[in-house]
């Protein structure tokens, strides 16, 4: 027997998690349950929780229910219906200790690239530090809300005062009494534009595009509930199960044919009428095209925001920026003193910041060629022994913690079985991963976000393919991660 295949017997397979968002927690828990101990979490960050330790923006809370948005293994005693970015950070952390996860992280340390040594079954993962450590099976949890999407308006960096990305936030500027642009009205910006609007002096909103708003119907829970969700675990599974059945019927509102689109529809009309005073502010807020074609926004307060005095709404794209000021597309210049840039991610950007190199010591990126797609959203054929959650078209389903655990659950069900018949190498069948994709693509065609939908959303690849959203609920994942694992991969001993 080889020593490689003594190892993975004795101890199991030396698996490098990459990030310690909820997809890298989701991971590393599960490994744990299944008494596979011998893996590392890498983290670049100086602690865990991903998008909520990166976006800390006045306002930041999540905009799915706190019961759905939480992993099925633990029951939490949430304080809010939708918890806020300090309580989902403490989760983070909470989750770590609860699993004893944490002396498996290491915290401020970048993986660049890993590379698949064919000879060895194994991938060199290289560290910023210079430092390359060997893993039998890597596991990418690099999120698809991480990079920020920078504009490159003319003048930007000239611009005199302090100006930020909404993922970057700079909380050393106090924004009282100042002049604030906010650039970008989807879930970001409506978060942060009530979150500010008391505060400054004056706030101009720019809109390129409006999006199909509805309420959030956030609140904190009473002492009595969550007495109820603590004492019965019972009511808090009930619950979110009672949520991923709501989802399920807003969910049919995503075929641009059916009624729920027109009831959708409604309810956002509705929701500007009663809410947003100006027959004007009305018009450019509405919308003229499907609900769902851009990313739905779940907003409580952004409407209100905009009825005060010292709110504009600049229904027009940005073109410039001077070093005083901001300069809209019909060319009027408004002086501000900061600009925050709610302009969103580049989500299309799979494994940006790290390079993955399979058979033959190809770049996932160059097999891709601007046009990401896996296997489940988890694997790609030629890239053996590598996971990936939140990979292409895994976006949606309603919760995304949901998805990610299924994710975690396909990699870490292989790594077991690598484990039970010492296997060394696990590919993908190309022939799986290209029906997958072929038929993802067919759901995709009746999707409100289709292209030639007539909206702009950050679904689409360079090669016009929806390459991030998933186009069913959640459920129809789940089963199909169970099962098609079982044809889809190739084992080697
Ligand atoms: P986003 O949905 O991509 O919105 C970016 C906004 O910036 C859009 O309004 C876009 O206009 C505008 N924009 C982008 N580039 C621009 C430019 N060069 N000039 C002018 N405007 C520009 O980004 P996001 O609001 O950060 O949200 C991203 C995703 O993160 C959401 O879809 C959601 O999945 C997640 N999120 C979740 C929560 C939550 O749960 N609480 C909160 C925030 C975000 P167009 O619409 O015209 O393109």
């Amino acid at each position: 027997m080889s020593r490689t295949r003594a190892r993975t017997r004795a101890r199991g397979p030396r698996v490098a998690i990459i990030g310690c968002g909820f997809g890298g927690i989701a991971t590393a828990v599960k490994l744990k349950k299944k008494g596979l101990t011998n893996f590392t979490v890498f983290e670049q960050s100086d602690g865990p929780g991903g998008t909520w330790w990166d976006n800390r923006y006045p306002g930041c809370e999540v905009d799915i229910a706190s019961h759905a948005y939480s992993f099925s293994f633990l029951t939490y005693d949430w304080t809010r219906t939708h918890a806020g970015q300090a309580e989902l950070q403490q989760y983070a952390e909470d989750v770590l200790d609860r699993f004893d996860v944490r002396r498996h992280c290491r915290f401020g340390v970048r993986v660049e690239s890993a590379s698949w040594d064919a000879e060895a079954a194994r991938y060199d993962v290289r560290l910023a530090s210079g430092e390359t450590e060997p893993f039998d099976v890597v596991i990418s949890c690099l999120g698809l809300l991480s990079r920020p999407r920078y504009p490159d308006w003319p003048g930007l960096d000239d611009f005199e005062g302090p100006k930020f990305h909404t993922a970057r936030w700079e909380s050393s500027h106090d924004l009282t009494g100042k002049r604030v642009a906010v650039v970008g009205t989807g879930s970001t910006a409506t978060q942060v534009v009530p979150a500010i609007a008391e505060q400054v002096e004056q706030l101009y909103v720019f809109q390129r595009q409006p999006g199909w708003i509805l309420p959030k119907g956030e609140r904190d829970y009473t002492p009595r509930e969550r007495a109820v969700f603590r004492r019965l675990p019972v009511v808090q599974k009930l619950r979110r199960l009672r949520l991923f059945y709501q989802f399920r019927v807003m969910f049919k509102g995503y075929d641009l044919h059916g009624k729920r689109q027109q009831q959708n529809l409604r309810l956002c009309r509705e929701y500007i009428r009663t809410t947003v005073d100006d027959p004007e502010l009305r018009a450019h807020l509405t919308p003229d095209y499907p609900w769902g074609c851009k990313r739905p926004v779940l907003a409580s307060g952004f409407y209100p925001a905009l009825n005060r005095p010292n709110v504009e709404l600049v229904p027009h794209a940005v073109t410039q920026v001077t070093p005083k000021g901001i300069v809209d597309a019909t060319g009027t210049e408004r002086e501000i003193d900061v600009l925050v840039m709610a302009t969103g991610f580049h989500a299309t950007k799979f494994l940006a910041s790290m390079d993955v190199r399979g058979t033959g010591g190809v770049s996932i990126h160059d097999t891709w060629k601007n046009d990401p797609r896996a296997f489940l959203g988890i694997t790609v054929p030629g890239y053996p022994n590598f996971f990936m959650l939140y990979g292409p078209n895994t976006n949606g389903g309603f919760s995304v913690l949901a998805q990610l655990e299924r994710q975690a659950e396909v990699a870490v069900r292989t790594i077991a079985r690598m484990r039970r018949k010492g296997l060394r190498v696990v590919d993908t069948r190309p022939s799986a991963a290209e029906r997958w994709v072929r038929w993802v693509d067919r759901q995709l065609v009746k999707h409100a976000s289709a292209m030639g939908a007539n909206c702009t959303n950050y679904y689409h690849a360079e090669s016009g393919r929806n390459v991030t959203q998933w186009p069913k609920p959640h459920g129809e994942y789940y089963l199909l991660t169970k099962t098609l694992p079982y044809v889809g991969f190739i084992e080697v001993r």
